[in-house]
């Protein structure tokens, strides 16, 4: 066996016998180890401090230090330690094979020696050796391995709480945005209350509870600020939400948390009262509120003073969906806006009938559009200098095919609301400039003709509209009537309102010399500053003064300022509704120019007028009062 291939085994042999040093070095040399040799033991133990063997063959019987103090020596020492020593033993010596394992000794071989059997018992160590060392060198190498993925899997499991730590947050952060956008699903974003969805909700809720047991009660509150445009036109959109946020916080307070307050939008809010015992307990509350409001807020240096129309209903098991039931409180408010506002109306049945009647009145209303029903009438206007013909107003007349005649009164304001008033004034506007043009041209003959005026009504919305002025412009080139002799009649509340550029609209009326009048006048809030700066050719007394002049000072001296203003600020005075003679001679007396009503005519179809024109034989426009 050559082992000159492999790596060099160091073998340190420790023998007293020189012949037995000589031979055992001698075999092994052969066999490719390199051998040093030691006579004694504590040249062994130097030998193997110095340059540590991977084998010792150590001699038991040796003077001085014998075999089992030198491998004592060997193993104490922690370079020496591993080194296996096979023990060498003369056949005759007597061996104590126990004490050779208790000092460390790996292996023994008798002398004399069989070269066969030291070569395979070295070769043996050597290699168990070598196994251990390969163990070892495995081992830790597993051991490595074993820490690299330890530390691998600390590595991944810290990224993986990394990552489940961000996954946790991108929950939250969902969540809260998912909560958020339920939160803005279900309320509103100004007042921060339950909005539409979230009260239609709870109603349909509250339903169902009165359905399950018929003697559960709930009231709903509709609640329409009043005047809340005239706040946001005004003073600004700013002042308008600090003043919906304020009432907010105002029909939140002293609730109880069954209850819900919502707004619906705009300066609407419902109050729903969850489980009451009786009507009293909604009325209280709606007490409550309009006391509550009618206490002025500062808002933003402004002093505002509100006040709020209330409709109120209850439940009922016949109310099959919220929709039904919150209608029925918007009639109720809208009940309480026409009964003056600023107070609260109970819904009843007569106000659901009054309600479909009303719907049903806008349906007729666009069936006679379409069908032509309307026509006008004509009131003469008369010189109260001289009882002569001034002009007319055209009144709108419906005549129904199964109610018969329908009066302004009855349906202009529905008009008004829907906005058919709009197509409606268009109408009326054309056929009295045309109706005027063509008497003129009819009856020429009759001196002072051309000068008759024809007043015309004009709503609020048709005045409003940006094209307006270009109508205008239309109807008095189709009509070819003379600009001049066209009055428009419009009330205060279009010189109040504040959306609309009223200043220019006026002037641009003037410049084609159109006439304006203001109708009902005194019954509005006109400043009188903000009336010297319009371009007012005449005002109109309100009948209601009229009625009252000989009986009432105070309508008597009212009619006298209104005229004594009209003078002033260089307008003419019309009254209206004057029925008598002495209410005809007081307003002459007073140095009103005009007058119209039932005393001179009532207001006469087209026909009426027409043979009233062709009468005045004498050429010259007379009215005389019909006593
Ligand atoms: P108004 O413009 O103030 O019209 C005068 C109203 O007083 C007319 O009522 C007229 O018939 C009535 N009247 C005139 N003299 C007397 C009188 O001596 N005694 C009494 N008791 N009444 C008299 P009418 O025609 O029923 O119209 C009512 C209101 O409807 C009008 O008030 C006006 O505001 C509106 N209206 C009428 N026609 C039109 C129209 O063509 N367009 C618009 N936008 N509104 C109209
Ligand atoms: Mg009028
Ligand atoms: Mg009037």
């Amino acid at each position: 066996m050559n082992l000159s291939c492999q790596k060099q085994h160091n073998i340190l042999i420790v023998d007293d016998i020189a012949d037995n040093l000589r031979v055992l070095s001698n075999t092994l040399k052969d066999k490719g180890y390199r051998i040093r040799c030691a006579k004694s033991g504590i040249v062994a133990l130097k030998a193997a401090a110095k340059m540590v063997p991977d084998l010792i063959l150590l001699d038991i019987n040796m003077p001085n230090m014998n075999g089992y103090e030198v491998c004592q020596k060997l193993k104490s020492e922690a370079a020496t330690r591993n080194v296996p020593v096979i023990f060498l033993s003369a056949l005759s010596d007597i061996l104590d094979k126990v004490k050779a394992f208790e000092v460390g000794g790996l292996d023994y071989i008798t002398k004399p020696f069989q070269v066969e059997e030291v070569l395979i018992r070295v070769k043996n160590q050597l290699d168990l050796q070598a196994a251990k060392a390969e163990v070892e060198s495995l081992n830790q190498q597993l051991e490595q391995k074993v820490k690299e993925r330890t530390l691998q899997l600390k590595i991944s499991n810290q990224k993986l709480a990394t990552a489940n730590q961000q996954l946790q947050q991108e929950i939250i952060v969902r969540q809260k945005a998912e909560q958020q956008l339920i939160h803005d699903a279900l309320y509103d974003g100004l007042t921060k209350l339950p909005n539409r969805t979230l009260l239609i909700d709870r109603i349909d809720r509250a339903l169902q509870r009165v359905k399950r047991n018929p003697n559960h009660l709930f009231a709903l509150l509709f609640i329409d600020l009043d005047r809340f445009k005239l706040i946001n036109d005004n003073l600004g959109h700013l002042v308008g939400d600090k003043l919906l946020m304020a009432i907010a916080k105002i029909l939140a307070e002293d609730l109880r948390t069954m209850d819900t307050v919502a707004r619906l939008g705009g300066d609407e809010f419902v109050i729903l009262l969850d489980d009451i015992h009786s009507l009293k307990d909604a009325t209280l509350v709606g007490d409550r509120l309009q006391e509550k409001l009618s206490i002025p807020l500062d808002l933003e240096g402004h002093q505002i003073s509100t006040s709020a129309s209330i409709g109120i209903v209850l439940s009922s098991s016949s109310y099959r969906n919220s929709s039904e039931i919150l209608r029925d409180a918007d009639i109720a408010m809208y009940r309480a806006k026409e009964k003056g506002k600023s107070r609260y109306e109970i819904f009843d049945q007569a106000m659901y009938v009054q309600t479909l009647k009303a719907i049903e009145l806008e349906h007729n209303l666009r069936l006679a559009l379409e069908n032509q029903e309307f026509s006008l009438f004509y009131q003469p206007i008369i010189s109260l200098e001289n009882n002569r013909l001034a002009g007319f107003e055209a009144l709108i007349r419906w005549q129904h095919p199964h109610h018969g005649f329908i009066p302004p009164m009855e349906f202009i304001s529905l008009a008004e609301d829907t906005g058919l008033i709009l197509e409606l004034g268009d109408w009326i506007l054309q056929e009295a400039c045309q109706q005027l043009a063509a008497w003129q041209k009819r009856y020429n003959y009759i001196s002072g003709i051309d000068a008759l005026k024809v007043n015309v009504n004009i709503a609020c919305q048709q005045f409003q509209k940006s094209d307006f002025i270009d109508k205008l412009d239309q109807i008095i080139v189709e009509t070819n009537l003379n600009p001049a002799c066209l009055r428009l009649e419009i009330t205060e509340r279009v010189l109040l309102d504040s959306e609309i550029n009223t200043q220019e609209t006026l002037s641009e009326i003037r410049k084609r010399q159109i006439k304006l009048s203001i109708d009902d006048f005194g019954t509005g809030y006109s400043s009188l500053s903000y009336l010297s700066r319009l371009p007012i050719d005449n005002l109109k007394i309100d009948r209601s003064f009229i009625t009252n002049i000989n009986s009432d000072l105070e309508s008597w001296e009212i009619i006298n300022t209104i005229i004594t203003l009209a003078h002033n600020l260089g307008m003419d005075a019309i009254a209206e509704g004057v029925e008598t003679m002495e209410q005809a001679q007081k307003l002459q007396s007073l140095g009103c120019e005009y007058a119209q009503g039932y005393l001179f005519a009532k207001p006469l179809p087209v026909k009426a007028i027409e043979l009233m024109l062709a009468s005045n034989s004498s050429r010259e426009l007379s009215c005389v009062p019909v006593q």
